[in-house]
């Protein structure tokens, strides 16, 4: 072990480089060229490393890159994962450079998460360095994770290629604090749709059916079906409907966030709302319920517990701070890792705070130190 952290130690200007080139390359998920120059370039970085690559290519999409280390044995394939885009738009680099100011480091998608990616490629050099081989490594790295992969097959092609390894290591954003994900909700967005009867609301009020009034009813209805305690939560996040205030509304429409820890959950829960959309107050009046997308949970799955104690174990020897498990509401393409029952642990890439604004800073020890633990976590399983 004592080698793979030389190894960091003696490269950490080179490290510094390639994050100071990564976050320079402008790559928010509609810059298709700035995703693609980073998957290319991550490309020539790991065939050197011994890696087979492929690049996806996707019309209308980032690319993604999908590589496999050269290995001659029957054990299942440790995965790498992450993305190469993020949720910035063009020019948000002229305002907010990389730059490196008293331990802390700056720039578009410094920590989300091109920190992680620094942290997954020279893991891999440590551990090729003293020639690893115990464990075939793949690398998932996607161009279009910010959008939810809406222009991209990605959701198909994910499941299938997180299939064949043993562990997901997910390089996203690290938390400060050391909280290790290893638990996120499942999402989904449903649409309820009322259609009533327009009339004046004046000369014809007994004649309208409101809409806004059904709507109204259902709402509470489905805010009611939050269940804090098992982590079940619905959120009604837009109202849309009405016309003008001397109409009786025709039309009116609710965006629901719901937000789940198990995928069973969601077919309960899909019920449910089926059952509040067929059931009518206002006599007159019509409602429709449809999901509009859905992100799995990453789930705790067997294996999930080992890994966690595994890295866990491997911090305290390195002297770092201790983990501890976090659950977290947000998604992230780990969970197409659980759901084809690989366990996963999510958040191990460069700690900071902010993402997704123009305050975006990683530690800059943290860099190094993720590295180290990330490879000496590979070199225990
Ligand atoms: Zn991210």
């Amino acid at each position: 072990m004592k080698n793979i952290l030389n190894f960091v130690d003696a490269n950490r200007e080179e490290m510094l480089e390639l994050w100071k080139t990564l976050v320079s390359i402008e790559s928010g998920s509609y810059n298709k060229k700035g995703i693609d120059t980073i998957a290319n370039k991550l490309k020539n970085i790991l065939e050197a490393e011994n890696f087979t690559i492929d690049i996806l290519d996707f019309e209308n999409a980032g690319a993604a890159l999908i590589g496999k280390s050269k290995y001659e044995g029957n054990e299942k394939p440790i995965c790498l994962t992450g993305h190469m885009d993020t949720v910035f738009k063009d020019g948000a680099l002229e305002k907010n450079p990389f730059i490196i100011k008293e331990g802390k480091v700056y720039g578009p998608g410094v920590i989300d998460m091109k920190g992680g990616i620094v942290a997954l490629v020279y893991a891999i050099k440590a551990l090729n360095s003293i020639n690893y081989k115990k464990r075939p490594i793949k690398i998932i790295l996607i161009g279009d994770e910010e959008v939810g992969h809406a222009n991209s097959n990605l959701s198909k092609v994910l499941p299938e290629e997180f299939k064949e390894c043993c562990a997901t290591f997910n390089l996203e954003t690290g938390r400060i604090g050391n909280a290790i994900v290893t638990q996120r909700k499942g999402c989904a967005s449903f649409i309820l749709e009322v259609y009533g009867t327009a009339a004046h609301a004046g000369n014809d009020y007994e004649k309208g059916r409101n809409a806004i009034l059904e709507i109204a009813h259902k709402i509470i209805d489905i805010q009611n079906l939050t269940n804090i305690k098992e982590g079940t939560t619905l959120n009604v996040g837009i109202v849309n409907g009405g016309t003008a205030g001397n109409v009786v509304p025709e039309y009116a429409k609710a965006t629901i966030d719901v937000r789940f820890l198990k995928k069973d959950k969601l077919q309960e829960i899909t019920e449910e709302l089926e059952k509040i959309a067929n059931k009518t107050y206002l006599e007159g009046t019509k409602t429709k319920i449809f999901c509009e997308s859905i992100m799995h949970p990453m789930e705790v799955i067997a294996g999930t517990k080992e890994l966690f104690e595994t890295l866990r174990k491997t911090s305290l020897e390195l002297g770092l701070d201790e983990p501890y498990e976090k659950t977290v509401g947000g998604g992230s393409d780990a969970s197409y890792s659980t759901m084809v029952g690989v366990p996963a642990l999510c958040g191990l890439g460069v700690q900071g705070k902010y993402q997704h604004t123009d305050k975006e800073y990683g530690n800059l020890e943290s860099l190094f130190e993720r590295t180290k633990l990330l490879a000496a976590t590979i070199l225990k399983l």
